[in-house]
């Protein structure tokens, strides 16, 4: 089932020259805001000459510093007056900062016809009941895919973040058939289901969009078998707009990103060079359609990698594989890259924890020192301490080969680590300080 058929499984070499075509007009207007007119002219005004699409890689990158710098923030981007403005949304501000990006009409429109899409390709339609279950205001998640959901006829109910009782009223009393949730919330709101006295497999919710956080493959399947849902993943980011970049469509072997209104990179973040298709790199965007706030050659700062080759629904628009997470979610210990979804990967593969965890930092006598925090699964402790080591160093034998270094590993009780209302927390680092 598409949204938008004609443009979804457009030919490779039309959506190609659509492409082109958009990029040169996103160049023409890029050039009008303060910001590019000095980073893209020469002395004359004209915009970059660009040939194909494959010259995009002579422009120079766009980073987050840029958008949040004194002498940028908050209007150096913009390419249209004041006055064409109609929205303001900005980033979660999880490394810094947050970005703020202006919509005009046109942008809010582009962005609700990108959401439709998604939506579609996860079976939403105007029969659903639609709860969305994300932070309303300046994040995206809780707006953006609300007009999306209006606009493919979806009963909306803009339930917003938190407030886990409530939650689970509005859907039982409305009979929510599908919902938007950030990952760790859906494996957390199953507890307070529990003690309401009921389980979410008995109610009518058949699909869940999960977003805004990393989250593993295993993660996905534990919050299928709590729910009785099928799950998919939805990629996005403030500066692209929020929800609707990239989803999962029913073949779930990778995310389609919308060609039409992106141009799609993958570089190698340290030397910055373009990787060859298929390897895992950082995720660079262009906008092709945006209006008030073009964004040429974005760093998102994302790994994943990319494949143009074909997918099975149709649709012709490339894949990204999940996003394992971003260049600055790396943590360097004894001299070690470790990514925290390396840690939630071998943890999960031990049905007795929980899916809650924390890594901790901490330096003694000038040594890093790493310690796993992982809550038990409710129900499989039952003081046996000799059970309770064997599976503590197991777990910690597999960290080893899978991060090469071994960290102490703390099993702690259901229910006793810290949850944010938002993006989940997965690392505390208590280095400095
Ligand atoms: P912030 O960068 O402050 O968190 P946003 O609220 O705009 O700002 O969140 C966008 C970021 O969230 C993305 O750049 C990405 O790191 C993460 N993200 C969003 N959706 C997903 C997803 N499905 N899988 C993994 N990471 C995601
Ligand atoms: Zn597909």
């Amino acid at each position: 089932m598409f949204w938008n058929e004609e443009i979804e499984t457009l030919a490779r070499p039309e959506l190609e020259r659509l492409q082109l075509r958009r990029l040169r007009q996103t160049l023409e207007r890029a050039v009008r805001s303060p910001f590019y007119r000095r980073r893209l002219t020469g002395r004359g005004e004209d915009p970059p000459r660009i040939e194909s699409l494959e010259d995009v890689a002579s422009l120079p990158f766009t980073t987050k510093d840029d958008l949040r710098s004194d002498e940028n923030y908050p209007y150096g981007f913009l390419t249209v007056d004041r006055e064409q403005l109609v929205r303001l949304h900005s980033s979660s501000g999880t490394t810094g900062r947050p970005t703020t990006i202006l919509h005009t009409r046109g942008d809010l429109d582009s962005w609700t016809e990108l959401v439709a899409r998604c939506l579609t390709m996860a079976g939403v339609t105007a029969s659903d009941v639609f709860q969305n279950m994300m932070g309303y205001g300046l994040f995206t998640g809780g707006l953006g895919l609300h007009y999306g959901a209006e606009r493919v006829g979806a009963l909306t109910i803009p339930a917003g973040a938190g407030n886990s009782r409530k939650q689970i009223s509005l859907m039982r009393d409305f009979s929510t058939t599908a919902i938007h949730i950030i990952p760790s919330y859906a494996l957390r709101l199953p507890s307070t289901f529990e003690n309401m006295g009921y389980d979410p497999r008995d109610l009518p919710v058949r699909t869940a969009i999960l977003g805004a956080e990393p989250h593993s493959d295993t993660i996905r399947r534990r919050i299928e078998a709590l729910w009785g849902l099928k799950a998919f993943n939805s990629y996005g980011l403030s500066e692209m707009n929020g929800p609707g970049v990239a989803f999962e469509c029913e073949c779930q072997e990778g995310l389609h990103l919308w060609e039409d209104s992106y141009l799609v990179e993958i570089i190698d973040p340290d030397t910055l060079a373009p990787l060859p298709e298929g390897e895992r790199g950082e995720l660079v965007l262009t906008t092709l359609t945006r209006e008030g706030m073009p964004l040429v050659r974005y760093r998102t700062q994302d790994l994943t990698s990319a494949r143009r080759d074909h997918c099975p629904c149709g649709r012709t628009h490339l894949r990204i594989d999940r996003i394992t997470g971003r260049t600055d979610d790396m943590l360097i210990i004894k001299g070690v890259n470790i990514y925290p979804i390396q840690v939630e990967r071998v943890l999960m593969r031990f049905s007795e924890i929980g899916s809650n965890y924390l890594i901790v930092l901490t330096r003694e006598e000038r040594v890093d020192q790493m310690t796993v925090m992982a809550e038990l699964e409710k129900g499989f402790f039952r003081g046996d301490l000799a059970s309770l080591e064997g599976l503590r160093s197991r777990i910690a034998n597999e960290l080893r080969g899978e991060i090469l270094i071994t960290p102490r590993v703390e099993l702690v009780e259901a229910g006793s680590l810290p949850v944010a209302e938002g993006k989940a927390i997965r690392v505390e680092d208590r280095r400095n300080g």
